[in-house]
């Protein structure tokens, strides 16, 4: 394997402790985990990839080991019972109907977030339904919505503000992925298909791309550190998912130098920060994430994004090893887990109820360790009075914090280090929450708590990857 090691990012200060060397041997071949001390500048990777579609949230094999223990019965019933809640989910029915806009209007005074939310979790449930089953009715159905966005849709109302980007992002790489998964049926046309290419590359990745660069515009230029790291991951996961569907290098390279070097706060140095012992004395090494001192819903959809982000990487990874970058997972020894294992622990309670509800916290908020964050101080912002220095994590009871409000993206991360890499440890606190929320499903269950909150991430963790 070419592996050159100036390429592996350059950690801040913040890892100094981190360990320097590991490397694990797993079905893929020899994942280099090998960090380098702190004084290299990044390379940027320029890597050409091979794209052997789908090939972003989960690959063929991924689809072929579901849907042949489903069809022989060998499948564990936690998976069978998410089976049932897709096939039952209103996301994932044939005779779907959807309500494409002319222009999407999130971020105008009257900040519609729902145009575009619904239809592309239909468009890609209906996608999963068919490589699950086989039955085409479910790819036409998959096929007709995203037809229909790309026929009627122009873009975003030019008088939104930045939360379009929000959607620009959630929605660019939900409709991406449906298309990734769609882009090998048959049935497609192929003029239908290319048209659906165009609009979501002008109307999805050039916003994704304006706002890693610009934060979030021209016109209304920020701080790299002004908008909250799940702005810049949604962004992210668009933008990769958009360059796999389109075979575009450039966009892969990008996200990739993105996460390990980018300005914004989705890059691994910003996103995953300080350096504290588990207060409750697991041995392990937590990391808080960057939206921590905020508000625990917020920290949640972080950390909930960054899991389908390291997922489609990591699919991309399994069929271009040379490129090890790519395993987003293990970036800078393993800090998305460690960011992981901090937001769950803050946010867990004791019972065993499927919601996260019932028991007390496992942690006390005044034992819970934290690195002083200072947001837009001093900063480029063009109004410098909105700053705020941050001492303690957010641990309030208010509602507005959100704290112990459930994500799906648990089992990812779970499955992910526990069995695709086979640690042993390190992910006490991912174990318990995936523990308590399995089978984890997907929008239309009773157990995610706002609207918004269910459709920022694809979901179905445990359909997809449980594995006993
Ligand atoms: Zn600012
Ligand atoms: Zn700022």
């Amino acid at each position: 394997m070419i592996f050159n090691i100036n390429k592996i990012a350059i950690a801040g200060v913040i890892f100094t402790a981190a360990t320097l060397l590991s490397c694990q041997e797993n079905k893929f071949g020899e994942v280099d985990l090998t960090l380098p001390d702190n004084t290299g500048k990044w390379e940027d990777v320029t890597a050409k990839y091979t794209y052997n579609h789908p090939c972003a949230m989960y690959n063929d094999d991924d689809f072929a080991r579901v849907r042949n223990m489903l069809a022989d019965g060998t499948a564990p019933q936690v998976v069978k019972t998410a089976f049932e809640a897709l096939k039952a989910s209103k996301y994932g029915v044939i005779d779907y109907t959807p309500n494409p806009v002319r222009l999407m209007k999130r971020g105008t005074s009257a900040d519609v977030n729902d145009d575009a939310d619904e239809d592309a979790a239909a468009a890609y449930q209906t996608a999963m339904l068919w490589k699950l089953t086989g039955d085409t009715r479910y790819a036409d159905a998959s096929v007709r919505i995203l037809n229909a966005w790309a026929d009627e849709c122009e873009g975003f109302d030019p008088n939104g503000n930045a939360n379009q980007m929000l959607t620009a992002g959630i929605q660019g790489y939900t409709f991406a992925n449906a298309a990734e998964i769609m882009q090998t049926y048959t049935g497609w046309g192929e003029s239908d298909k290319q048209a659906f290419k165009n609009w979501i590359v002008k109307n999805f990745a050039e916003k994704n791309r304006q706002f890693m660069d610009l934060h979030w515009s021209r016109q209304y230029m920020m701080c790299e550190d002004h908008y909250w790291s799940n702005w810049d991951l949604v962004n992210m996961c668009s933008y990769l998912s958009i360059g796999i569907l389109t075979e575009n290098d450039e966009m892969v390279n990008y996200v990739v130098n993105y996460f390990y070097d980018g300005g914004g706060n989705g890059c691994i140095k910003k996103l995953a920060r300080g350096n504290h012992a588990d207060p409750l004395g697991s041995g392990e090494t937590l990391f808080q994430n960057q939206e921590s001192g905020r508000d625990q819903g917020h920290s949640m959809m972080s950390t909930m994004v960054t899991a389908n982000l390291c997922q489609i990487a990591y699919t991309l990874y399994k069929g271009n090893k040379s490129v090890p970058e790519l395993d987003f997972f293990a970036a800078h020894d393993n800090a998305v887990l460690k960011m992981a294992e901090y937001v769950a622990l803050c946010n867990l309670r004791s019972g065993d109820d499927d919601k996260n509800k019932a028991g007390s916290w496992l942690v006390n908020a005044g034992d819970m360790p934290f690195e002083e964050y200072k947001y837009c101080i001093n900063c480029s912002c063009p109004d410098k009075s909105h700053g705020v220095v941050q001492s303690v994590v957010n641990l309030s009871e208010e509602v507005k914090n959100g704290r112990g409000e459930i994500r799906p993206g648990w089992e990812i991360l779970y499955m992910h280090y526990a069995k695709e890499k086979g640690q042993g440890s390190g992910y006490k606190y991912c174990k318990m929450f995936a523990d308590k929320l399995r089978p984890e499903c997907g929008p239309d269950g009773t157990r995610y708590t706002s609207r918004g909150g269910t459709f920022d991430q694809l979901a179905w963790g445990t359909l997809m990857l449980y594995r006993e």
